[in-house]
């Protein structure tokens, strides 16, 4: 499917919740795809992409910022403390804070640096024991926890289960980011994106839509 297919169903679906024109950012996640095809999204226009790990991001992304102005890079994967600063330097929002020790971790370096990316709490509201994400009855206290050290919180993220209905998920989301204040909400994939832009999303996350299957 095309950038711009995948654009007009975003408008459509925007118009069907009633949510404003553009009220929903679309993150192209060009994770494990080769470089050729993401500098032909590129150069149809899109500027926000997704990767999901620090070290394929900072081999990339550089050269393409170089060459394309304004790219703005979500790190959408489980980020380890230890590369916490690499992901900072790199990427304009990271959206899989889920843990106290990363939390710390991110408030000591934006200090250092002067500045933070936007960042989302992912939330495992599947309560999948190998998924990240702090779980649902947690999320309040986590939510606090980074405000009270300074983090910019701007929303919420999910990946609901492979197997169950995504909007059960999305509406919990939802409902966790309406009673702490939060607006943002990083939820809808591919298979999905419409029921979560029908559920509120503020951003989808859609890589194989657009890029194809990855090898
Ligand atoms: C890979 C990935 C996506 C995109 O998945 P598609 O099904 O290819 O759209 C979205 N979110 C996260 C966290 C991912 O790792």
């Amino acid at each position: 499917m095309s950038l711009e297919e995948i654009k007009t169903r975003i408008a459509k679906a925007e118009i069907a919740a009633g949510r404003e024109p553009g009220a929903v950012t679309l993150i192209a996640v060009s994770k494990v795809q080769p470089n050729e095809r993401v500098a032909v999204v590129l150069e149809q226009g899109q500027r926000c992409f997704g990767e999901n790990r620090v070290q394929e991001a900072s081999g990339k992304w550089p050269d393409f910022m170089q060459q394309y102005d304004g790219v703005d890079l979500h790190l959408i994967g489980p980020l380890q403390t230890n590369k916490a600063r690499q992901a900072m330097e790199l990427c304009h929002a990271i959206h899989s804070v889920d843990r106290p020790k990363l939390a710390k971790t991110l408030a000591r370096l934006a200090q250092e640096l002067g500045q933070c990316p936007d960042l989302f709490i992912q939330v495992n509201t599947g309560e999948e024991e190998q998924k990240a994400g702090v779980m649902p009855g947690q999320a309040d206290d986590f939510i606090a926890e980074c405000r009270a050290l300074d983090l910019p919180v701007k929303g919420l993220m999910c990946i609901p289960p492979a197997e169950e209905e995504p909007s059960l998920h999305f509406a919990l989301l939802a409902k966790i980011a309406a009673r702490n204040g939060l607006k943002g909400l990083s939820m809808g994939m591919s298979s999905d994106f419409e029921t979560a832009i029908a559920q509120g999303a503020t951003h989808v996350r859609v890589g194989s839509a657009i890029f194809g299957t990855r090898g």
